[in-house]
């Protein structure tokens, strides 16, 4: 086996043991690593049982997943997944984290937790051998003070290397939060699909690896020591002004140019307030440009510094979606806003973008007098700092008001709905239980298509687009692939090259076809566990739309009155199901997963006729 060990650790939390686990070449060939390994392996645990599968409970398992590409393309990322609490089925989420490559240099190309600990705990990997330590210490604890006091605890109770990686959760995740991220480093994060909760409903506080082992052989060193040397080189040189600006130009480019960021809940994507732009964050809280993670040229990173209210956050940039959502979705137009509740997200542990949609959605519900002052306890209004910074912790704490947001805005437009006896869901900017990320479609001028958010099987998560042509950088495939690899988005100029990349690593020796055919089996099987779901929340064709609110005209900006027509997104929907090789009910056909090696998983798809 070729760029990969072939074996996973598994750990179980609740016996406090562990195991080597064997994967077949067979199936890192069909399904890589990462989001497409995941897949494989819940659906061939679970089956028919997925639908009956808590995701907040202990037998939910976490997986963290390398990828063949993992270690030897330029960039790292950790792909974090299991049974996602937000969309009921499998979620791939990344997070750059260094973690990714010790759990290679340890021998093993993923990290599988199953059960919970009884107490808080941490799980310390060194070179295979793992230990589950006692973490009552640095419970509660979240951001700097989290990162400072856990080096301590790993250098006094288990002698780790100082410079060992982590990943962890925040207040958030320890209290199931539902858009609570799995961090690392102070303000990366795996924030889709809600894996901080699954971690902490584990009780588990940190996962710290380190490993002193090579890297697996690969099948070409020669030919990829020089491919390498070029994709370093063609990459620096294509992604120079990402380099410089990072997605932050996006708060400018796509917010004025583009006209597709959020404004206030979706209720514009247009603004022109120019200091809201990534010179303005440049000039007011960069303090640090550029930073990047391991053997990535890209380098997009930038680090921000803000003072507020006597108190220093600090964040990194923060990126264009966290600018989004944390700044201009809430009505907040400054860069030391965003900073400030950017770095107060970090801090509890919350995915920026399923939090800020979240948080957007009540503002609008409280300007409307849907949502009353004797509800949240205090005034919400867009753009003041002051009462975000403290919805946002009450979120994380489930105080109040907090505790029915902590739930997603899917779930508590649900919860609301039922209390209020009217139907909010309108107002809520999701996708199967996945706020849309920060890229709108009405405008039609950024990169989502018309039915990029409907169709994906990972709701509204922008990483993970749904697309034509099928078989191209446009489509869902795609993105699986990318996930699976496991490589940053950034990273990757087109397809040809990565997959002559792949083939130098493994020595598969994949065509385009076969290539494609990969994300196209990790798609219809990630389908078919999304149209199961449950227990509280599935999906049928019905879903497939996207919020009510892109059907509605653009009020402002250059692209005033654009909409999605609901008769073009049907034709589109129609058309994809058709090219997917899905029925008329967005069903996979028998013949489907004959064709891309899934036969075993055919009996599952009785329980959705
Ligand atoms: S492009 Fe940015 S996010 Fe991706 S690996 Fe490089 S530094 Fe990290």
């Amino acid at each position: 086996m070729k760029g990969v060990w072939g074996r996973l650790l598994e750990v179980d939390l609740t016996a406090g043991t562990s195991r080597s686990i064997e994967i077949p070449e067979k199936v890192y060939r069909m399904f890589l690593g990462g989001r497409g390994l995941a897949t494989y392996l819940l659906a061939r645990e679970f089956r028919e049982k997925w639908r009956f599968l808590d995701p907040l409970s202990p037998d939910n398992p976490l997986l963290l997943l390398t990828g063949p590409l993992t270690g030897y393309y330029p960039g790292v990322k950790l792909s974090v997944s299991g049974k996602s609490p937000q969309s009921n089925s499998i979620i791939g989420s990344v997070v750059s984290s260094e973690v990714a490559i010790e759990l290679k240099a340890s021998g093993f190309d993923g990290l599988v937790l199953k059960g919970s600990c009884e107490k808080p705990c941490y799980v310390f990997v060194e070179n295979g051998n793992v230990e589950i330590r006692d973490a009552s210490s640095i419970w509660g604890l979240g951001g700097l003070k989290l990162i400072k006091q856990f080096n301590s605890l790993l250098k006094e109770d288990v002698k780790a290397d100082p410079k060992t990686p982590f990943v962890y959760i925040g207040p958030a995740g320890e209290n199931k939060v539902r858009t609570a991220a799995v961090m690392a480093k102070l303000a990366h994060a795996a924030g889709y699909g809600g894996y901080g909760a699954v971690m902490g409903a584990k009780r588990v506080k940190a996962v710290a690896v380190k490993g002193y082992g090579s890297l697996p052989p690969v099948d070409d060193p020669e030919s990829l020591n020089t491919l390498f040397r070029s994709a370093l080189g063609n990459i620096k040189e294509r992604m120079k002004r990402f380099r410089q600006w990072g997605t932050t130009e996006g708060t400018w480019h796509t917010g004025y140019y583009l006209s597709s960021m959020p404004v206030k809940n979706w209720s514009e994507e247009w603004h022109d307030v120019k200091d809201f732009s990534h010179v303005g964050f440049e000039l007011e809280t960069w303090v640090k440009n550029p930073w990047a993670d391991w053997g990535c040229p890209v380098a997009c990173m930038k680090l921000s510094i803000a003072k507020w209210k006597g108190e220093v956050f600090i964040t990194d940039n923060p990126d264009y979606e966290m600018a989004a959502y944390l700044g201009s979705n809430l009505g907040v137009f400054t860069p030391k806003g965003a900073v400030v509740l950017s770095s107060l997200a970090d801090e509890l542990g919350l995915c920026g973008i399923q939090t800020g949609n979240v948080m957007g959605f009540a503002v609008e519900l409280y300007e409307k007098g849907i949502l009353t002052r004797d509800e949240v306890g205090y005034e919400l209004k867009w753009g003041d700092v002051e009462c975000l910074a403290r919805l946002m912790k009450d979120i994380a704490y489930r105080r109040g008001i907090g505790e029915v947001l902590a739930e997603g805005t899917f779930r508590a437009a649900r919860l609301l709905s039922e209390k209020k006896g009217v139907d909010l869901t309108k107002y809520a900017i999701q996708v199967k239980g996945i706020a849309v990320g920060a890229h709108g479609v009405r405008s039609g001028k950024d990169y989502p298509q018309p039915i990029s958010y409907a169709l994906s099987v990972q709701g509204g998560d922008h990483t993970s687009v749904a697309g034509f042509p099928v078989n191209s950088t446009e489509s869902e495939a795609w993105y699986s692939i990318l996930d699976s690899g496991v490589v940053c988005m950034f990273t990757v100029l087109d397809d040809s090259s990565l997959l002559e990349y792949l083939n130098k690593v493994t020595g598969w020796g994949l065509d385009p076809g076969e290539f494609y055919d990969i994300g196209r089996r990790i798609i219809t099987l990630q389908r078919i566990l999304l149209l199961i779901g449950g227990p509280d929340a599935e999906w049928s064709a019905r879903d497939d739309d996207n919020p009510p609110r892109f059907y509605e005209p653009l009020p402002t900006g250059p692209y005033k009155g654009s909409a999605l027509k609901r008769e073009e997104v049907d034709e589109l929907k129609k058309k994809y199901y058709a090219e997917m090789g899905w029925d008329e009910k967005g069903i996979p056909s028998e013949e489907t997963l004959k064709r891309v090696g899934l036969e075993e998983f055919t009996p599952m798809l009785n329980m959705l006729y």
